[in-house]
């Protein structure tokens, strides 16, 4: 096999290897081209007269683990025409020693690709292991030439808004559906931009978007010939939060039926997975009022006489939003995050067993419960009875009042989710609590049935046919979370039809925006936007 063939597989008859020095970390090929001529860049006249020699060094991909270094001896020619201003012209190899490069075209996309995956340094890091030279600025150089030119002819297309930084600045997405690629990255999430963009692509067919209004207009103006799908998970979670506002209304009156039939999802296990109790004595949403108790108690009475929200808002330095729905509530619901105590379970028990046997020691305490199913050690337990002021053995009695059980039964959010699940796939615990509910009040149990209905529409995909009814039906429900919710689907009902009809979703573009954040994160924000958009859309994958 010729040798020239290696290095430069089908070009290898245009060069000859003249000779190979293996030095200890480098291996150097001297090349020279075969070719007699050398046609001139300028007037693309041959030219056969040489004018003089002069070596190019290049590196090139490492080979049996060293750097590999092609010594080139390159020639300059003369031109001849007269009218030509070039009088010497240097030979051309276009295909591999572009003119002034130091690296071959193939090193050069390799390294390219391992920035678009890694990011400039740790694309150096692996450089360096793979015995290629180079440098992180180098790398991010190279990835800032290469051309973007997004795709064209895709016929779906999801979008998005991601975040540069949450709450303040946010740029779009955009994903093919069919392969579940990014296609582009918009700069922002503006209408204007969108719609620009989707102007160029008439091919467009189907749009897969969430609920954002600057969306929908770009989409209706920019692609009107298209299909608009809207993201199901969206409506599920804007769903979830109706029925949350619900609850919150009802929250104190089932939370106290619930407690005397003595109902609660158990998640002692999770409560001793997750949190201790040093975690929960800093806790400001910890049972014995917290900052957040506080406030809302602060807030219940500033309503009493009778403050507007908008002051209410200004005075507890709180959101208006937070005001009006704590507006609603009757007690505090407990924050999802915060989980109970096991301790908390047992309180009953305590109690009988102090008023039965005052001086019963803090061990006999712990060994029974033990018995009982509590699984904390010792020391987690009297810590424990410190934390809730209750003292036992002499001084025996409770220095602070217990907190509130029905308080604690189960969690609006949760809750609501339960509302929309199939209940085959509720633990018994939970659909018992979703039964209670429905059945202590003709609210929560209509409710129920809508919700439900609506889950039913999605997973039949029979939107084209039943969502109209029901969203009259909502409507008229007198359920004003539920019609709101409903009057919102209105505004947007091809598109919500279509979410409840076709098969189409926003997932892939989800996954995407996970991707993104990644890539973002990465680089310790410190990328631009350029970098970022051709890292998310050029990055092997
Ligand atoms: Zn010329």
């Amino acid at each position: 096999m010729n040798a020239s063939k290696l290095v430069f597989s089908d070009d290898g008859d245009n060069f000859r290897i003249i000779s190979v020095d293996n030095q200890q970390d480098v291996l150097v090929v001297y090349v020279q081209s075969t070719t007699q001529s050398a046609v001139c860049p300028n007037c693309c006249i041959t030219s056969k007269r040489i004018h003089s020699y002069y070596t190019r060094k290049i590196t090139d991909l490492p080979v049996f683990g060293k750097t590999s270094r092609i010594i080139l001896r390159s020639r300059k020619f003369y031109c001849h025409q007269d009218e030509c201003p070039f009088k010497i012209f240097t030979e051309r190899f276009e295909s591999h020693f572009r003119p002034y490069k130091r690296r071959t075209e193939r090193l050069e996309s390799k390294i390219r690709q391992l920035g678009l995956l890694a990011g400039g340094r740790p694309a150096q890091r692996i450089c360096t292991i793979l015995s290629i030279p180079t440098s992180d600025t180098t790398i991010l150089r190279l990835i800032e030439k290469c051309d973007f030119s997004p795709a064209k002819g895709v016929t779906a297309i999801g979008v998005d808004d991601w975040a540069y930084k949450k709450r303040k600045s946010y740029g779009s997405i955009l994903v093919n559906l069919h392969t579940g690629k990014v296609i582009d990255l918009l700069p922002d999430r503006e209408q204007e931009t969108l719609r620009k963009w989707l102007q160029e692509r008439p091919e467009i067919e189907v749009m897969s978007r969430d609920r954002y209004s600057n969306y929908r207009k770009a989409i209706t103006l920019g692609a009107p010939q298209s299909i608009q799908v809207t993201d199901r998970w969206h409506l599920l979670k804007n769903l979830s939060e109706a029925v949350q506002k619900v609850l919150i209304r009802h929250y104190s009156k089932a939370t106290a039926l619930l407690a005397n039939k003595q109902l609660r999802v158990d998640d002692q296990q999770i409560a001793e997975n997750q949190s201790t109790l040093s975690e929960n004595r800093s806790s400001p949403d910890s049972a014995h009022g917290g900052i957040r108790l506080k406030r809302f108690e602060q807030l219940k009475e500033l309503q009493k006489k009778g403050y507007s929200i908008r002051a209410m808002a200004r005075h507890l330095c709180m959101h208006r939003q937070t005001v009006k729905n704590y507006l609603d509530m009757e007690t505090l619901p407990r924050k999802s995050q915060c989980k109970i105590n096991p301790l908390e379970k047992f309180f009953t028990h305590i109690k009988k067993r102090m008023e039965e046997e005052p001086s019963i020691l803090i061990t006999t305490l712990w060994q029974e419960l033990r018995t009982q199913g509590y699984k904390g050690a010792y020391s987690t337990f009297s810590e424990g009875l410190k934390f809730y002021g209750i003292r036992v053995g002499k001084k025996a009695g409770f220095t602070k009042e217990l907190p509130n059980h029905g308080a604690a039964t189960f969690k609006t959010s949760s809750a609501a989710i339960w509302f929309l699940s199939d209940q085959q796939n509720l633990w018994d615990d939970q659909r018992n609590i979703i039964r209670e509910l429905c059945k202590s009040s003709k609210e929560l149990n209509k409710t129920f049935i809508l919700v439900q209905s609506f889950r039913k529409i999605m997973a039949e995909k029979s939107g084209d046919t039943k969502l109209r009814e029901w969203i009259e039906k909502s409507s008229t429900s007198g359920l004003k979370e539920i019609a709101s919710f409903a009057k919102g689907l209105l505004a947007d009902c091809p598109a919500v039809e279509n979410a409840l009809t076709l098969p189409w979703s926003n997932g892939p573009v989800e996954g995407n925006v996970n991707r993104l954040k990644m890539i973002k994160r990465q680089m310790y924000g410190r990328a631009g936007f350029d970098l970022l958009r051709k890292r998310v859309v050029y990055a092997p994958s």
